[in-house]
């Protein structure tokens, strides 16, 4: 019986209520913190339990405490954006309290995504006697504990790791992200990134692609290589590891329209003088584009996001692929929202169940794969994201 913090009232932040919700016996009282209060407590009313509503602005390290210091729970989990991943940590280690995310920290004025700020709060979080767990969404997060789970019961040494994200719904719209459009358009737009025998390899933005034939009637899909942060830490933790890359789909549409945007400056994130106000480009962007959470009754389809790993055990070659397949349709009917959202949510809700249940325990700050893979891979198919392997 704990007392959870969710802070974040998004797409992301309405599938974590409504699945923390779903089990009282773990997650016993609950309070949803957001910028705008209304959107707490229009999740708040779709949900079959009381919880608390907030209204915070995050990025104030005095009202988080002040939040944490009048409700009391046992950890936060933190479904805002990036931007705000250092003060919530900052927040939770003055009071005490474990804490968990979905994204690493990222300063709004460089896209450049790093676990270097968080992990650098590593003895912080130790003296302190608390866990920071890092990056519990689908990828990061599932990705992350398939690979621990092929390391523990597959592989000797894996080494090779292609992570590809299938995204074969449809909402739609001429363009459109399933998440936050700022935090999306940031990730897409850098350059490529891929790790080989321990030396990053830097590619232009989306100018490499290989089509890959997804399971269960999904079929083949051209998918391209992106950075993506759980590579960071993959790089470390897996053991004899040779290339790591990261692929996912895209709609010759919405690549179409990302060019455009680019081309005319849409996507810039270093603030222009509009009748003397200082805009990022990409935050007016935000403001016209869809709100991702409106487009859960839109989409249609599914999601397949798996890790395709090659490596040796006792000696053999052996192939592993390990995946999730999410229907957009299954997610609205159950939480309201589509399944980027949902992917996202069931895992944060699960990594903040491993820790409340004490399944996963520790003093510090953790990336996913550092940790037993089973009980969460048992939860995943509990909670509704069921997973499947396909050894060769
Ligand atoms: P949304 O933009 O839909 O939601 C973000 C929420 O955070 C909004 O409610 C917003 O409030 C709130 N917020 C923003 N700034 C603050 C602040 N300073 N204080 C308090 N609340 C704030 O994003 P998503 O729900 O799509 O994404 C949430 C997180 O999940 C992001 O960090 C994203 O990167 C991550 N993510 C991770 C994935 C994974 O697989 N690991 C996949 C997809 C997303 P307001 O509405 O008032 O602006």
């Amino acid at each position: 019986m704990s007392r959870v913090l969710i802070i974040g009232a998004g797409g992301v932040g309405q599938v974590v209520a409504h699945k923390c919700a779903q089990l009282p016996d773990i997650f016993s009282e609950i309070m949803l913190a957001s910028r705008t209060k209304e959107k707490c407590d229009r999740i708040a009313a779709q949900l079959k339990r009381p919880i608390q509503t907030a209204a915070l602005d995050a990025d104030r390290v005095v009202d988080t405490v002040a939040l944490i210091r009048q409700f009391q729970p046992e950890m936060v989990i933190n479904v805002a954006l990036p931007y705000q991943d250092l003060a919530i940590m900052d927040a939770c280690l003055e009071t005490g309290v474990h804490y968990l995310d979905t994204a690493n920290y990222e300063p709004p004025d460089v896209a450049k995504f790093e676990y270097k700020w968080q992990w650098a709060y590593q003895d912080r979080f130790k003296e302190k006697g608390l866990m920071a767990l890092l990056g519990s969404g689908f990828d990061p997060g599932v990705t992350n504990v398939f690979c621990a789970y092929a390391q523990k019961h597959h592989f000797d040494e894996i080494h090779t790791l292609d992570i590809i994200d299938c995204n074969a719904g449809d909402h739609g719209q001429p363009f459109a992200t399933n998440f936050n459009p700022e935090i999306n358009i940031r990730e897409i737009t850098q350059r490529g990134r891929y790790w080989e025998r321990g030396e990053w390899v830097e590619t232009d933005p989306l100018s490499w692609s290989m089509t890959y034939d997804f399971p269960e009637g999904i079929g083949p899909k051209k998918c391209f290589l992106l950075y993506h942060e759980e590579l960071e830490s993959l790089v470390r933790h897996l053991k004899g590891l040779k290339r790591a890359r990261f692929w996912m789909t895209f709609s010759d549409a919405y690549l179409t329209h990302l060019k455009v945007l680019e081309n005319v400056g849409m996507t810039r994130i270093d603030p222009v003088e509009i009748k003397g106000q200082q805009i990022a480009p990409i935050e007016f962007l935000k403001a016209v584009l869809p709100d991702p959470g409106s487009l859960g009754p839109l989409t249609k389809g599914r999601t397949c996001i798996g890790c395709l790993m090659k490596g040796i055990k006792d000696g053999k070659e052996k192939t592993v692929y390990i995946y999730n397949i999410c229907s957009h349709e299954e997610a609205y009917a159950e939480v309201g929202s589509q399944a980027i959202s949902y992917t996202t949510g069931v895992p944060a809700m699960i990594g903040a169940k491993m820790m409340l249940s004490g399944k996963w325990t520790g003093k510090g700050v953790f990336n996913m794969e550092e940790l037993d893979p089973d009980p969460f891979m048992e939860a995943l198919n509990l909670h509704g994201l069921p997973w499947k392997e396909v050894i060769l």
